[in-house]
């Protein structure tokens, strides 16, 4: 059993083997006793100028276009890290290149990661939550009470010391109305028609990868590159039909008005209308639209001069008699609570 796991050699990462397939780069290192930048990660076990041993903490990734391969490498692993002297070694050797330490228990020396190109966003930005908030709340508390207090009723006696109402009709007339709207979507009606070509809407079509290089630290002193690429797109327009038209539609004109006081009915106006060309019907012709009609009776504070005009409905208008007394609740802005008078005993 034994020997058979070894022929399959589980064992063995595939990290490895595809690692050495593509070319290796030399890290970079400063050195921390002389000061010397720009160091080779795997050329330069040792400081070329103080001889200082290599500190693996201190390696980088060059900066672009100043990048030296490592020509015929042949990678055996991450280092490992002395634990008496921390200078890197490589994961073939047995004993420390520096102080001659043995492997045994050695970590391995962490790897750099390569940092992504586009920058990130200040945090800053995040973070704009704060009092700004707070002060949110209080003023939005101190609104609630104080639209309480402005809204708390109390009762006030009035009488009512005047009525009138309003009725109005509009007045529609056929009208040759200009539209533009998608062809797909024309009126059954519509005449006059004239076709553009408009872009109505964009679609995205795959437009080949945007790509750019990784840098992976290999841990021997050495980085290799890898390939990332994402998908591009291209925004298309689409282009449809619009189109121009004229419809035929009933546009209000204007409207008629009646007022009336107290002691006279409600009456609809009757205003003339247009026939409209070629005998009726036809453009230009005139109907009667929509009706609105508004009842109002005025209210005067019986203890003192104030005075309040409310709109009641048709009902409770005709209901209600001039002189008569009735109990209004008053809102703390002054206004008067209207809908009390519905309540009214009536
Ligand atoms: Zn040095
Ligand atoms: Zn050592």
């Amino acid at each position: 059993m034994a020997g058979m796991n070894a022929q399959q050699s589980p064992s063995i990462p595939p990290l490895s083997s595809a690692a050495s397939s593509s070319p290796h780069y030399q890290m970079w290192w400063d050195c921390g006793a002389c000061g010397a930048t720009g160091l080779l990660g795997h050329a330069h076990r040792h400081c070329p100028q103080c001889g200082a041993a290599q500190d693996p903490q201190q390696r980088y990734f060059p900066p672009a276009g100043a990048e030296v391969e490592v020509k015929a490498h042949r990678y055996v692993g991450v280092d490992w890290r002395c634990r008496f002297c921390e200078s890197p070694n490589a994961a073939s050797a047995d004993f420390c290149g520096n102080c001659g330490g043995p492997k045994e228990d050695a970590t391995q020396v962490p790897l750099v990661e390569d940092k992504p190109a586009t920058p990130t966003t200040p945090p800053q930005a995040a973070r704009r939550t704060g009092w700004g908030t707070y002060a949110l709340v209080v003023v939005a508390l101190l609104g609630l009470v104080m639209a309480y207090f402005a809204m708390r009723t109390h009762p006030e006696q009035a009488v009512i010391a005047d009525k009138n109402w309003t009725r109005e009709v509009e007045i529609e007339r056929l009208t040759a109305v200009s539209q533009t709207r998608w062809c797909d979507a024309l009126p059954a009606d519509a005449y006059q028609i004239s076709r553009v070509r408009v872009q109505r809407s964009t679609r995205s079509t795959p437009d080949g990868q945007e790509c750019h290089d990784v840098r992976v630290d290999a841990g021997d002193g050495t980085f290799t590159k890898r390939k990332e690429c994402t998908p591009r797109y291209r925004e298309e327009p689409i282009y449809d039909d619009q189109c121009r038209y004229r419809v035929n539609r009933w546009q209000v004109q204007r409207s008629d008005q009646l007022q009336g006081l107290t002691h006279q009915p409600p009456a609809w106006p009757q205003p003339s209308l247009a026939p409209g060309l070629m005998g009726g019907g036809g453009l230009g012709a005139e109907r009667l639209g929509q009706r609105h009609e508004t009842y109002r009776v005025v209210l005067k504070a019986t203890q003192t001069n104030k005075t309040w005009t409310c709109q009641v409905s048709p009902r409770v208008w005709s209901q209600l008699r001039l002189e008569q007394r009735v109990a209004l609740q008053v809102r703390g802005t002054g206004g008067a609570d209207c809908t009390s008078l519905l309540a009214a005993d009536l």
